[in-house]
């Protein structure tokens, strides 16, 4: 089963002491080119597949890290030339000199263990001045990125489309951010479960799917330590022996240990929670 890419909604967030005043003429600009090229062009998948490989070969060249298409290490700088490249080949290069007139950032995020990518806008009001203030990210899961197409084999696919090294499935998250990102600035709101997100995404990369198959910590317990939640599980700590139940998988696992100090659980009893890297826990008989 596929995981959804997670959005999030705008948030308002604490107050802060700078306002930015951009040219109204410029913004304008920027809207009228970025939605020409989103709602105007289509790419016929061979044009795209090559503009795609294009774009991969050239990160490569580029990048300090990235040097194989199943690079061991990357940085923000690589995400960030990544998406540049794909604003000049099929965003007018207006993009992201847009959402940069905002605030813009980019950065891997290792705490994001279901979603492959994920964009942010946030609103920040000046209390004094009331003034908002606007700033978006995009961050794409280290996590899921670096444990995919690492020991594990089976076809994977982002986005619908099979993918077979890491850097193609980086791109792929990547395209499909971008498109969050253009209709966030474009129409304000953002939801890849929708035609018009579904309609660029086809035309642009030819994108079928709005989830990705990247292989979940979920998904790698089960696997390769027969752990699920739900799961009877033992651990040491501090040399001392526990048993509990399996409740989250993320990172870590969260074990359910009964303990009458513990918080009182729905099925009545009390608990305390323990977060024990899959590695060491061991399936209880
Ligand atoms: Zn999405």
């Amino acid at each position: 089963m596929g995981t959804p890419f997670a959005w999030r909604k705008p948030t308002v967030v604490a107050s802060s002491q700078t306002s930015i005043i951009e040219s109204r003429e410029a913004q304008k600009t920027f809207r009228e080119r970025v939605s020409r090229f989103v709602t105007q062009s289509s790419f016929e998948s061979t044009d795209t597949l090559e503009l795609q490989r294009n774009i991969g070969q050239r990160l490569m060249r580029e990048s300090r890290f990235l040097k194989d298409p199943n690079f061991q290490k990357a940085s923000n700088a690589d995400l960030q030339l990544l998406a540049e490249m794909y604003d000049q080949y099929y965003f007018g290069g207006s993009l992201l000199p847009w959402a940069r007139s905002y605030g813009l950032d980019f950065r891997w995020s290792s705490r994001m263990t279901r979603a492959g990518g994920k964009t942010t806008r946030t609103v920040t009001v000046n209390r004094h001045t009331g003034a908002r203030e606007t700033h978006y990210e995009i961050a794409l899961s280290s996590t899921l990125l670096f444990q995919t197409f690492r020991d594990m084999s089976r076809p994977i696919k982002v986005t619908g489309i099979e993918c077979g090294n890491r850097l193609e499935a980086m791109q792929r998250v990547m395209e499909h951010e971008m498109i969050h990102l253009t209709e966030m600035l474009v129409w304000e709101d953002s939801c890849c479960a929708a035609n018009r997100f579904q309609g660029i995404a086809y035309r642009l990369f030819r994108h079928t799917e709005h989830r990705h198959e990247l292989i979940t910590p979920r998904e790698r317990a089960a696997a390769e330590f027969n752990v699920r939640v739900g799961s009877r599980v033992c651990f040491q700590l501090e040399g001392k022996q526990f048993q509990g139940i399996v409740n989250r998988i993320t990172r870590r696992a969260t074990v359910l240990v009964k303990d009458p100090t513990g918080e009182r659980y729905s099925d009545g009893q009390h608990y305390r929670k323990y977060y024990v890297p899959i590695t060491l826990l061991r399936l209880a008989n």
